[in-house]
């Protein structure tokens, strides 16, 4: 027990390395994972796993769990755990900072379409190319499991009864970091012509956007949302030196 508890919510690679090295400032660490996948333990850190039930209940959590600060080290796209997170930490006054990988650039020889949601993705996929490549995450699946106008190779990392069936396509179950050399030989392998990705930001998942550009295919990429951050890091460093 010391005299400090911090709260990170999780589900990033840049999240789990920051839990780990949190460790060394000498604070209580909570861990918190919403529970979609299998998670790895922490030496030392405090996992919990679920959702808190809402903006409102996090702020309970913060007050029960006497936390001092949070950090939101979800994924860019994780959007509403984000909002509750702002309103939890204003209701309670508890320090709030916002952890995430700077959005990827495009580099020349990149050809990439930006589009707002993955229902635009599926239709610009679908006018360009006949195998196309989703790797959006397992939530986004949906428009993709009765459109027969291309077909699907779905990455996630583990297989549910979550998934939908796909009409035209296949499940990839695979847990990253995905290096260039193997995205090369996947997309070869599957003679995919389209790739379907967010802008995720940092290495763990860029290897299949630098593979997409070696092969000369078109990326459609969704659109990060929109959320303004009063205190907003871009590195685990940033954020220990925050905490510390
Ligand atoms: P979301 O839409 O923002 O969150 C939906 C709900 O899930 C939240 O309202 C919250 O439930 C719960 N939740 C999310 N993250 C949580 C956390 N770290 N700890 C406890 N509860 C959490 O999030 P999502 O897009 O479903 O993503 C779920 C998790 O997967 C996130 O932790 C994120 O970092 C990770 N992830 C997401 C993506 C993506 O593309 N969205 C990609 C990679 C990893 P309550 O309202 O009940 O508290």
């Amino acid at each position: 027990m010391t005299d400090r508890t911090v709260l990170i919510l999780g589900g990033t690679w840049m999240a789990a390395d920051l839990a780990r090295r949190a460790q060394g400032l000498g604070s209580d660490i909570i861990y918190s994972l919403a529970g979609r996948t299998t998670a790895t333990a922490i030496a030392g850190v405090e996992m919990r796993s679920g959702g808190f039930g809402g903006a409102e209940a996090l702020a309970q959590f913060l007050n029960t769990h006497n936390v001092d600060q949070v950090i939101d080290a979800t994924h860019p796209y994780a959007a509403q755990i984000s909002a509750n997170a702002i309103s939890a930490c204003t209701a309670t006054g508890t320090a709030l900072l916002r952890l995430q990988e700077p959005a990827w650039e495009a580099a020349a020889g990149d050809q990439w379409f930006e589009v707002p949601d993955i229902e635009a993705a599926r239709d610009n996929a679908a006018d360009m190319a006949d195998r196309v490549f989703v790797t959006t995450g397992r939530q986004e699946l949906t428009p993709f499991a009765t459109d027969t106008r291309c077909w699907w190779l779905a990455r996630v990392i583990a297989p549910g009864n979550d998934l939908p069936n796909l009409a035209t396509g296949e499940y990839l179950f695979a847990r990253g970091p995905f290096e260039q050399e193997e995205e090369l030989a996947l997309l070869r392998e599957h003679g995919i012509a389209a790739v379907i990705s967010k802008n995720a930001g940092g290495k763990a998942t860029y290897g299949k956007i630098a593979a997409a550009r070696m092969l000369g295919l078109p990326v459609i990429m969704v659109a990060r949302p929109r959320q303004v951050h009063e205190h907003l890091v871009t590195s685990v460093d940033a954020a220990l030196a925050w905490l510390g």
